[in-house]
């Protein structure tokens, strides 16, 4: 079996410096143009032909015909000032403070072992490049664009850096079996009242009171719906309404957001979101209109994958350096994915607090270890080339 640790050693500056690059010019959503083609030139050189996908993704294969394993990185940053001391700090008003620049540079460094190895492959390993992960949105883009299909995937492998706390020591993996994040809802609540003057509040019908009932009200499904053994939150994370001190509101307006474990609380949460503020609504005279806004499943790891995966990370950093951890409260794009074909999220350890990287992913500060890059690249290729000689 190739070292794939020794041969990314030998590449450790090359990675190091994509992800530099990837980090002084963040870029959001779909408008990914610079980090798109500093992409498509990296595959070039190393000899992977890249394709676009979607709206704003790349695709590339290494390898073989056979079974398809997908290993997948997200490339957009976070509309947030950066706020490091790095000497190649973000050069705009966008920050790489999800560690998307690290992903991708990662899986650019798999691109090139795997190429180099091309004849050790029993099978495809297709690279997925994503844009849009921060929305929610660019996964499902590449699905309808066909990336699980030709060749087909069998199986799809995402790694996210894990930093901040104590168990992200440089170097490690970190992942769940089965439940591994929750799902994550969005909802508006529009509440339709009737304007009137303060004077007469019987001619009207407050939308504001309205609104504060159904606050309170929504606060019942966790306290009294949910099972003491499952998890939820239901939160009012926004309200607006009425126009001025004297005159009863007409229109009042909700955000809700609600998170579980399983796609049934899912569900259960949603409609009762909708029914109670609904009839909590109907009950003071006016009307609320339920609007699902946005929102994502739960990442379930498969868990014949995931322990075929972990097991094949433990060849490459031993099992000191796995922990197993519990379902994390969360959501991300790669869920779509896990959706279609089994799929498994693990995290790869890029400094803990202990190591002096105190900050999360999503603070504008956060910083991490790029010694755990060349690691998180030769787990890529190691995992592909052994998930093909399994199959
Ligand atoms: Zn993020
Ligand atoms: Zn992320």
């Amino acid at each position: 079996m190739i070292n794939y640790i020794e041969l990314a050693k030998e590449i450790n500056e090359e990675i190091i410096q994509n992800r530099r690059e990837i980090h002084k010019f963040p870029e959001t959503g779909f408008e990914l143009d610079r980090t798109l083609e500093f992409i498509e030139t990296r595959l070039r050189d190393y000899g992977v032909e890249p394709i676009r996908v979607g709206r704003a993704g790349i695709s590339a294969t290494v390898g073989r015909e056979g079974k398809t394993i997908l290993l997948r990185a997200d490339m957009d940053a976070l509309p947030m000032k950066e706020e490091t001391d790095l000497l190649f700090k973000s050069e705009n008003d966008f920050c790489h403070s999800c560690g998307h620049d690290a992903h991708t540079a990662m899986l650019l460094g798999a691109a090139r072992l795997l190429k180099e190895n091309e004849d050790s492959l029993n099978g495809t390993v297709k690279l997925m490049f994503q844009p849009a992960e921060e929305l929610l949105a660019g996964a499902m883009d590449m699905i309808e664009a066909g990336i699980l299909e030709n060749p087909k995937v069998d199986a799809a492998v995402a790694m996210h850096i894990y930093v901040g706390n104590e168990l992200s020591r440089t170097g490690t993996i970190s992942y769940s079996r089965g439940p591994a994040l929750f799902s994550g809802d969005a909802i508006k609540i529009h509440v339709k009242g009737k304007n009137a003057h303060g004077s007469t509040p019987d001619k009207g019908i407050d939308a504001i009171s309205i609104a504060a009932h159904i606050v309170i009200a929504l606060q019942q499904i966790i306290a009294r719906e949910v099972p003491t053994d499952d998890q939820a939150v239901v939160i009012v994370g926004k309200i607006s309404g009425g126009d001025t001190v004297n005159t009863l509101a007409g229109n009042a307006e909700l955000e809700v957001s609600v998170r579980a474990t399983t796609e049934k609380m899912r569900e259960y949460l949603k409609k009762r979101v909708k029914e109670i503020s609904e009839s909590v609504a109907v009950t003071f005279g006016g009307k609320a209109e339920v609007e699902f806004w946005y929102g994502m499943g739960p990442l379930f790891n498969d868990l014949a994958l995931t322990d075929e995966i972990i097991g094949y990370c433990k060849e490459v950093i031993g099992e000191d350096n796995l922990n197993q951890i519990p379902i994390a409260v969360g959501t991300e794009d790669f869920t779509s994915i896990a959706a279609k074909v089994p799929g498994v999220m693990i995290n790869l350890g890029v400094g803990s607090v202990e190591e002096g990287y105190s900050l999360s992913i999503h603070n504008p500060g956060m910083i991490l270890n790029e010694e755990a890059l060349h690691i998180g690249a030769a787990l890529h290729a190691h995992i592909a080339t052994r998930y093909l000689i399994d199959k």
